[in-house]
This record gives structure tokens, sequence and C-alpha cells, in this order.
């Protein structure tokens, strides 16, 4: 099948974009670099021995999507690109709305004109908000964010439900991403943020390295086992296949349809550091220090749907992410 991939040089899409590669899709990337490199292309050529084709265009941009539309007539869409820092939403709303939601009509709007029908976006577990209990089911509402960039997630997802109900025979598949952490096993890929990250597994990596004094765990006295946050993790390679699954589910259903794809499992902030400095046998040393603004206590998913209607399960451990994680990161 031939699919069209934004944001396919990112961290999730790159790692999507060797799964469908090596399934035998035919790849089109659409990526506008803004946070990610071109060389990545070269790297999945090397991991996979065959070539996605690349252009460097934004998604906003409807004249440049007509073209590549026109060029290849993708079957089927896979939507990454957006902005996703939360902290920077909070500053930059404007950009956050206009960015993601911009991306996401202009995509619509095209393929619609091509008769383009089947779309797999990129939601986030951040859709289940304050007020749910965990574990996150999809029934549950997810109608309230805590922060801009959540808000844009939840508003696709809604404009995403209005375009199944007007056009019968569209499908969408929301996959609500838990906390993806890990890298291709070829040390290629992986989460490589610009600056100091904001994310645990790439803060502790560059601590591990050297090239950070030491985390910061952002609090211990919440209501769980060792007072420190738990989070559902899983590895970016199980993650990029679950986009295959989805593939297959958009082909033979219509509407819109929401998974979680999570473990069903959370981790503490600890864990996830013992982990780390048991697979990998270097020290993350930590200070513990207040609770972040705006941090859950928990956050985990219930992964049965995902399980029983696309026929997918995140089957990496713990240890495999951690061991993964740094093995990209040493290899920088
Ligand atoms: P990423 O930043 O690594 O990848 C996104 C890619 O999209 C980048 O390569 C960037 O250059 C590109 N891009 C951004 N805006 C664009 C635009 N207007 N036009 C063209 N390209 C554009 O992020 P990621 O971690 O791979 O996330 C992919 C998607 O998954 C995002 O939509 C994100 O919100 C969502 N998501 C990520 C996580 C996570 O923890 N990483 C969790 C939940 C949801
Ligand atoms: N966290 C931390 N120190 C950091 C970054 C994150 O203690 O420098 C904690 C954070 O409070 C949360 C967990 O690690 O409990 C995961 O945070 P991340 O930002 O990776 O994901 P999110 O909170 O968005 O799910």
């Amino acid at each position: 099948m031939d699919i069209l991939v934004t944001g396919g040089t990112g961290y999730i899409g790159s790692h999507t974009c060797v799964e469908l590669l090596q399934a035998g899709h035919k790849v089109i990337i659409v990526d506008n670099l803004s946070n990610s490199r071109a060389d990545v292309v070269d790297k999945l050529r090397t991991i996979t021995g065959l070539t996605p084709v690349f252009y460097k265009a934004d998604v906003e941009n409807r004249a440049a999507l007509r073209e590549i539309f026109a060029a290849h007539r993708p079957e089927a869409v896979i939507h990454f690109a957006g902005l996703k820092a939360v902290g920077e939403s909070c500053r930059l709303p404007l950009k956050y709305y206009r960015c993601n939601l911009d991306a996401t009509l202009s995509l619509l709007e095209v393929m619609e004109e091509f008769g383009c029908k089947r779309l797999v976006f990129s939601s986030s577990a951040t859709v289940y908000g304050p007020d749910n209990p965990v574990p996150y089911t999809e029934s549950m509402p997810a109608r309230v964010a805590t922060n801009p960039y959540g808000w844009t997630k939840i508003m696709i997802e809604q404009i995403l439900r209005d375009h199944t109900a007007a056009d019968p025979a569209f499908s969408a598949v929301l996959l609500r991403y838990f906390n993806p952490i890990g890298a291709h096993t070829s040390g290629l890929l992986g989460d490589d943020p610009n600056g100091i990250p904001n994310n645990l597994m790439p803060y502790i990596s560059r601590v591990a390295a050297g090239k950070l004094p030491h985390l910061t765990v952002f609090g211990d006295d919440y209501p769980t086992p060792d007072g420190t946050g738990l989070r559902d993790y899983l590895h970016v390679v199980d993650l990029a296949k679950g986009h295959l699954k989805a593939l297959e589910y958009a082909a033979q259903h219509t509407g819109a349809e929401a998974f979680n794809l999570g473990t069903g499992r959370g981790v503490s902030v600890l864990e996830l550091v013992h982990t780390f400095e048991k697979v990998n046998g270097v020290p993350v040393p930590y200070v513990i220090g207040p609770r972040r603004d705006g941090d859950l206590a928990c956050c985990w998913a219930n992964a049965e749907k995902a399980a029983r209607l696309l026929g997918w399960t995140a089957e990496m451990t713990l240890e495999d992410m951690c061991r993964d994680s740094w093995n990209f990161v040493k290899n920088a």
C-alpha cells in the first residue's frame, strides 16, 4: 500500500516508517524538519535497505500537499506531524493551536479532494485529563485537558469524529499513546530532543551520559508505592507496530475509533531509574525535588480494546526499553 506519513522523520514516525517499509509498504514522508533531521531518511535506508520518498514540506501548506497527493495518490495517511511540548504550549498557545489544528485541517481537506479515506492519528493519553480514574478506558469521557497541547488532541479527535460522521466512507483511528520510550535496536533512531529534555527517559539518558549532573525527581509524596509518579511506559517499536494494526483496522471499518496503546502497567520514576542503572550498569544520580505543576500522580492504560480489536499488545519489557534508550544515546 502507498502510505503518506506526516512527521515521518520524528521519533515515533521514523520507527513506524521502519515497520511500514519492512512490511512491504511504499512510504511517502512529509516533514518540515522543525523537530527532526533529514539524515533520518538515510538511516531508514540503512536499517531496511529500502528508500522512502521524502518531502520537506509543511503539512499546513495545502498547495504542497496537493502536489504530493497528485504525485503519489496514497491510500492511507498516518498523521504524526505536530508540536508536542506541553510546557511550550502553555507559553505559546496560539502557535500550538495554529500548527496542530491547521495541519490537520489542511490534511483532511486534501485527503477529501483526492478521495483518500483512511487516517491514523497520533492522539495521546493526555485526553483523559485530570478527572478520570486509572486505568483509563476508551469509553471514559476524554474532554478536558490541562494544557493547550492536550486541548489540540481533544479538538482534533472531535474534528475527526465530525468528519467521519459527515463522510460515512471515511475511517479514522485515534491512537492514544501512553509514554513511548526506547529506541530502534540498531542505535540509529531514537528520541533526541533539542536542548534540555522535558521527558523522563531522555533526561535519564543524558544524566547517565554525564551531559547533565543529576535527575530531579518531581515529587516523592504522591499516593503511589514509592511516592513517585506512575506512568505507562511502552517501547517505541511496539508502538510503531500498533500503527500497522491500525491501518488494517481502518481498511475494514469506517467511522472514528479510539484505542489506547500502552502496556497496562504503571511504573514509578524510581523504578525506571533503578531499572536503567541495573540493565546498563551506569549510575543515574538523582535528587528529590518538588512536584511539577500540572503532573498527575498516575497514568496508565487499560490496553484490552487494542488487544481485542486490533490484535496488538506491547511485547517488549522495561529492561528492553532501558537498554535500547541507552544504546541510542551512547552511540550518538
Ligand atoms: P516528534 O517531534 O519527534 O515528531 C513530529 C514530527 O513532525 C517532527 O519530525 C517535526 O519536524 C514534524 N512536524 C511538526 N509540525 C509539522 C508540520 N506542520 N508539518 C510537517 N511536519 C511537521 O514527535 P513524536 O514524539 O514522534 O510525536 C509524534 C506525534 O505523536 C505527535 O503528534 C505527538 O503529539 C504525538 N504523541 C507523542 C507522544 C510522545 O511521548 N512522544 C505521546 C503522545 C502523543
Ligand atoms: N519526571 C521527573 N523528572 C524529570 C522529568 C519527568 O521526575 O526530569 C517525572 C514526571 O513527574 C512524571 C514522569 O517522570 O511522573 C514522566 O514524565 P514525562 O514528562 O516523561 O511524561 P508525562 O508526565 O508527560 O506523562
